[in-house]
């Protein structure tokens, strides 16, 4: 696209980081013939997450659910320029984005100039600095963290059945733990439990009945953010299909075979075989670094953005932050949030170029006509509203084929469990695909995962 619109005015640069919910869902609503439009991801993919924790074992295959950013950006009615790679370093002042190639065999480092850029990099798991997490337990967040968590679980029953039934490393192995009660180890728990009783126990009948699946929680709870009878319901459940619940249980120390936990005044050591550490969110180092340089970014939670999501302490409408790299009371780090945010800053961008178009023309005007356009323009810039949360509720699949719902419909808030509510899950869910060809594949894998049981092959 050519450095100015046909009347001479200069078309500005967009760079969007990042390509998850937030940036992603900006990218598909945006007019990209107003702006040059850059992306920069480490991750050549849009990840639909809330179907990631279905995917170690084989519920959903992982190429259901992710999108290629080169597929989005071909959609787009103007050209969007995509370099894999990560943003490293954000001056604010100079508006500039120093980013790195992640691709190994076209190395580079450049710094990219900006008129505005959407910070939409997420977040990172937390470990709150609990020794030895990195190094022995598993996220679940990205592809490879699905990977890993397959392999490992194969790998520690294949290691089992080759050991006497009373031997205790064959109980160690087949531990697997889940730490966190959010939504993400609620869910990969439900999903563990799920293919050990429906498809292992069909080829490996006695050992799968020896696999024990526990969800660590520090909490008296899992699910703070459910409706008390919805997090009660999904409690029971879990007891009744034996998954181990450990409430007010905190992990204070991981090495390669035990977790060390507080329950109360007493401090536990569990063995375990396979370990996944689901505890939440923390700020990336980019974002980090930002809140560095800025003086009034000084939450710990995230980058603070005002109602319109401008980065709060940056030069006005210069940087936007959206999705999970943000904090903003009322605000969650939810796919939901970053979609809509990402949806708001679309139309919010399509109304700011009609107030720069305007702005260039004054800036050509006579002095008689620079008057005549003054209120237009004010009027112009009064039009982009302030972002507004639509929350229509939360959803969570907790296992034997039922989920629960915590639903908003206008004033009236609706919440369901169930079998029914699984049902309901389900097509949330397929309706949230950003593209047809996932929708297809996602239900294809259901349907297959019904009547011919899960692939789990690494
Ligand atoms: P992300 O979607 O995480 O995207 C961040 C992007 O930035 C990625 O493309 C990443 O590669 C890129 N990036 C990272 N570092 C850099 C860098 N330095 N420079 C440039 N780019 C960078 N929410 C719901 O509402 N409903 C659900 O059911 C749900 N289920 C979930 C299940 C799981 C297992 C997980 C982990 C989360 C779930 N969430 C759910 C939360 C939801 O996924 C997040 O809130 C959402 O992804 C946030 O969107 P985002 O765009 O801010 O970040
Ligand atoms: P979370 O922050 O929601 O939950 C983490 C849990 O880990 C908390 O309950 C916390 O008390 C517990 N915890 C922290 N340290 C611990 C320790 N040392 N030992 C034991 N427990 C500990 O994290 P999440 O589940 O990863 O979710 C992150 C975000 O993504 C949330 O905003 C969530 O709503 C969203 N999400 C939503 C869905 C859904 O809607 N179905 C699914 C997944 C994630």
């Amino acid at each position: 696209q050519s450095a100015t619109f046909s009347n001479g005015a200069p078309r500005k640069t967009l760079v969007i980081l990042g390509s998850g919910w937030g940036s992603i869902s900006l990218l598909k609503s945006l007019d990209t013939t107003l702006y040059n439009v850059v992306v920069v991801s480490p991750r050549n993919y849009f990840l639909f997450t809330p179907l990631l924790p279905s995917t170690p074992v084989g519920t959903v295959e992982l190429k259901s659910i992710v999108e290629p950013v080169r597929s989005i950006a071909r959609r787009a009615p103007g050209e969007v320029h995509y370099y894999e790679a990560e943003a490293l370093d954000i001056d604010p002042e100079q508006r500039t984005v120093r980013i790195q190639s992640v691709n190994k065999d076209q190395e580079y480092t450049l710094d990219l100039k900006y008129d505005i850029l959407v910070d939409g990099v997420g977040a990172q798991p937390t470990t709150f600095g609990t020794p030895g997490v990195y190094e022995n337990a598993s996220f679940l967040k990205e592809i490879s963290d699905a990977q890993q968590i397959r392999i490992k679980i194969m790998g520690a029953i294949e290691k089992a059945a080759s050991l006497a039934p009373n031997d205790p490393k064959r109980q160690r192995l087949l531990t697997f733990v889940v730490v966190g009660g959010g939504p993400t180890g609620v869910e990969l728990a439900a999903e563990l439990k799920d293919y050990v009783d429906q498809d292992l126990h069909k080829w490996m009948p006695e050992l799968s009945q020896e696999i024990k699946v526990t969800l660590a929680e520090a909490l008296p709870n899992i699910l703070n953010m459910f409706d008390k009878k919805l997090v009660k319901y999904a409690q029971d459940l879990f007891r009744q299909e034996k998954i181990d619940l450990w409430l007010n249980t905190m992990v204070k120390k991981v090495d390669n075979t035990h977790i060390t936990a507080k329950r109360g005044d007493e401090t536990i050591e569990v063995p375990y075989g396979v370990l996944v550490w689901a505890t939440g969110n923390a700020p990336r180092e980019v974002s980090k670094k930002l809140m560095s340089k800025i003086d009034v970014q000084n939450s710990r939670r995230g980058l603070l953005i005002d109602n319109k999501l401008q980065l709060v302490g940056a030069p006005a409408g210069s940087i936007y932050a959206i999705g999970d790299c943000t904090f903003h009371p009322g605000l969650f780090p939810t796919a939901q949030v970053a979609h809509q945010e990402g949806e708001y800053l679309a139309k919010a961008f399509k109304k700011l170029h009609q107030v720069d178009m305007l702005e260039w023309e004054i800036s050509q005007a006579t002095n008689d006509k620079r008057t005549h356009l003054q209120p237009r323009l004010e009027k112009l810039q009064n039009e982009v509203e302030n972002f507004k949360y639509n929350h229509k509720g939360a959803l969570a699949y907790i296992g034997k084929e039922k989920a629960i719902a915590d639903v908003a419909v206008g004033e009236s808030q609706y919440r369901l469990a169930g079998s029914f509510t699984y049902l309901f899950w389900k097509s949330a869910y397929l309706s949230m695909c950003l593209s047809f060809r996932n929708r297809i594949l996602v239900a294809m894998d259901w349907c297959k995962t019904y009547f011919l049981g899960r692939d789990s092959s690494v």
